[in-house]
């Protein structure tokens, strides 16, 4: 299978790209998050490094899931179980920490292969909540059938919400799959995205806060 290897550091390239040819895979390496980007369509599963020089691994995945359902295994030295967990809810189908073997590197390729390919995190249907209309695919939101525009950013948090409707998402759980980071200047600017929402869909009650807790869509 072609494989895209997005890689910074040159020895670990040198010894994986042969290392997986004799798996049978035919390697093309990225050293870089904008050339992994530019390759993604050439190739039939990912294998990202989390340690790129122009843009941190887990904001690659999170651009990368919006086009792509391709599969793709984090390789790290981040071993934290924080990181594993951020890395997954990004969109990694598995995860692996360095160093690793190549077996099984293989293995675990071959595993995320047979069960298939996720869903597309962009491909949702759309999301009615009263009379508001939230198309997840288009990104538009319409309200008594007006359209509302969003920033990204507003957006991007409705749509969160949207995926699972009435499910509670905590803070820090938006904050990290959003921004990549639950610190207090990202925490705050959840807050206005949220008090966005309300005012520009001139539905306060839509997006509802639970103290404490998070946020969810309200449906009812
Ligand atoms: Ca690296």
């Amino acid at each position: 299978m072609r494989v895209l290897l997005v890689e910074d550091d040159d020895r670990l390239a040198a010894a994986l790209i042969p290392a997986l040819a004799r798996h049978g895979h035919q390697v093309v390496r990225a050293a870089r998050a904008d050339d992994a980007l530019r390759l993604k369509d050439t190739c039939e599963f990912v294998l990202l490094d989390l340690g790129l020089p122009d843009l941190d691994g887990l904001e690659a995945l999170r651009r990368l899931r919006r086009v792509s359902s391709v599969p793709v295994i984090v390789l790290t030295a981040r071993t934290a179980e924080r990181d594993v967990l951020r890395g997954l809810r990004s969109g990694a189908d598995d995860y692996l920490a360095k160093p690793f073997r190549t077996a099984e590197l293989a293995a675990r390729m071959a595993a995320v292969m047979r069960r298939g390919s996720r869903p597309l995190a962009t491909a949702g249907p759309v999301v009615e909540a009263g009379d508001v209309r939230i198309d997840l695919t288009t990104r538009q939101v319409e309200v008594a059938g007006a359209e509302v525009a969003l920033t990204r950013r507003e957006f991007d948090v409705l749509a969160l919400l949207a995926r699972e409707p009435g499910v509670v998402r905590s803070r820090e759980e938006i904050l990290d799959e959003l921004w990549g980071d639950v610190r207090l200047s990202a925490s705050r600017s959840l807050d206005v995205h949220v008090a966005g929402i309300r005012a520009k869909t001139g539905r306060p009650h839509l997006v509802q806060t639970l103290r404490a807790t998070g946020y969810r869509l309200a449906v009812d």
